[in-house]
């Protein structure tokens, strides 16, 4: 026998029953970021390589390891995307968005891809939910995303489940001396930090604060922090944040040693982070932050930026695990050895009155119905042949094991079934 394909590892089906839990968070995502002025943007799974290794920068994990790229057919280097941002970005500058009235406000949500070590809450494919808004500086609008992710975890009744962390990496005024402080404290360290972390020390140094390797870990404890080369610009702009965030209750802690793995990174960050371990080693649920870089990197107009991105795998396992899948409220079951088309066409009209029916497979009476019951449905339909002959069906409720006649007439037959069901 040929063995059967099996999915890639890494990459998971969403079933049938699991769908409705993904709908749901979709659905509060949506009608929450419309209301806070963000537009959805859908951009194509795969763009061209170079924009993630210029957007994402060349010495992250990211680039470094993580992309799926291949040439395509033309020879072009295309990778799957890794995150959405650089996506965004380009769009904005390719159909010249930043003509809009600015702030633009963007989300999205859809497959990612990256080549990781497969573990709880790390995929291969996995799905991010994201914002970004484009075109000012103004730390009110890194409020109003921070604020949006609390609200979307309160609107899935997540309140209690996490904690709010929030650092500033500064900017290019302040950051470069930090970044030599930093750099000069890890080359002291070298025979205490893992072997990628040595080579960040000199590649991308404030990686190294993101490191999970726990040697790493305990030796930046005594690291020198940032908080200390904060320029006034950069540190007013987050007195300003935490003034917002305080105006409307959000509470968060200060983790001066928090970074971003990404380089286009300025000021802001913050991370969504599951609290009491629910979430085991991938407990960061949300990751985001001010990107004031990045537009301009990409060839853009220079465009202060600031977002964030959620992974809605680890969002679902903070969620009750409530599989459910959804009943057909009638089945309909035709007597064998007579035509089925009576019973197709009155299970069409049916649905056309907004019915969820379902059709019985051909059998044995017993069988059919009992496959009706296996579905979960309140009511069987009986199609037979004398029935048929006097324009009427007999309506089984399964619940109440009670039967009827009625009309074949859809609308007689939906009107029944409601006042059976007591609407
Ligand atoms: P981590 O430190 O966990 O690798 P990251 O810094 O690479 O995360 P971001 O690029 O900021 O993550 O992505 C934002 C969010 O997307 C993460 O907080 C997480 O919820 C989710 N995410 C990232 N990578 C994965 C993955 N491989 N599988 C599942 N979710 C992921
Ligand atoms: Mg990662």
């Amino acid at each position: 026998m040929t063995q059967p394909i099996q999915t890639i590892k890494g990459t998971k089906d969403i079933l049938p029953e699991d769908v409705p839990r993904w709908r749901s968070v979709e659905r509060a995502a949506e009608s929450l970021l419309e209301r806070y002025g963000y537009r959805e943007l859908r951009t194509p799974i795969y763009e061209a390589t170079d924009l993630f290794a210029r957007g994402i920068g060349e010495s992250t994990d990211i680039v470094g390891k993580e992309m799926f790229s291949f040439d395509d057919r033309g020879g072009r280097h295309v990778t799957l995307r890794p995150e959405n941002t650089a996506g965004v970005v380009r769009a904005y500058i390719q159909h010249k968005l930043y003509t809009r009235p600015l702030p633009q406000k963007f989300w999205y949500l859809g497959p990612m891809f990256r080549a990781e070590n497969v573990q709880a809450g790390r995929q291969r494919q996995f799905h991010q939910l994201g914002v970004e808004c484009l075109g000012s500086d103004d730390p009110r609008w890194d409020a109003e995303v921070m604020v949006l992710a609390v609200e979307f975890f309160r609107a899935l009744g997540l309140d209690a489940t996490y904690r709010i962390e929030l650092n500033s990496v500064g900017c290019a005024i302040c950051r470069p001396a930090y970044r030599t402080l930093l750099q000069d404290y890890l080359r002291t360290v070298q025979s205490s930090l893992c072997r990628d972390c040595c080579e960040r020390t000199e590649r991308n140094p404030l990686r190294v604060l993101d490191c999970k390797v726990s040697v790493c870990r305990e030796t930046l404890l005594s690291a020198p922090l940032i908080n200390a080369c904060w320029c006034d610009a950069c540190r007013k702009a987050l007195e300003q944040v935490c003034a917002y965030l305080n105006a409307v209750g959000v509470t968060y802690q200060m983790n001066p040693g928090l970074v971003r793995g990404l380089d286009y990174y300025t000021r802001t960050v913050f991370e969504l982070v599951a609290s009491g371990g629910r979430l085991g080693a991938q407990s960061t649920v949300c990751a985001g932050g001010r990107y004031d870089g990045l537009v301009a990197e990409l060839g853009g107009p220079a465009t202060p930026a600031v977002g964030w991105a959620l992974g809605l795998e680890r969002l679902l396992m903070l969620l009750e695990h409530e599989t459910h899948l959804p009943s057909p409220q009638a089945v309909v079951v035709s007597m064998p050895g007579i035509s089925f088309e009576p019973a197709f066409s009155l299970t069409m009209q049916l649905r056309g009155l907004g019915l969820s029916v379902e059709m019985a497979p051909a059998g044995k009476l017993e069988r059919q119905l009992k496959h009706a019951e296996r579905l979960g449905a309140r009511f069987a339909v009986l199609l037979g042949e004398d029935e048929l002959a006097a324009e009427q069906v007999v309506l089984k409720d399964l619940a109440a094991r009670t039967q009827q006649r009625c009309s074949i007439q859809a609308n007689d037959l939906l009107a029944v079934m409601q006042t059976a069901r007591g609407e």
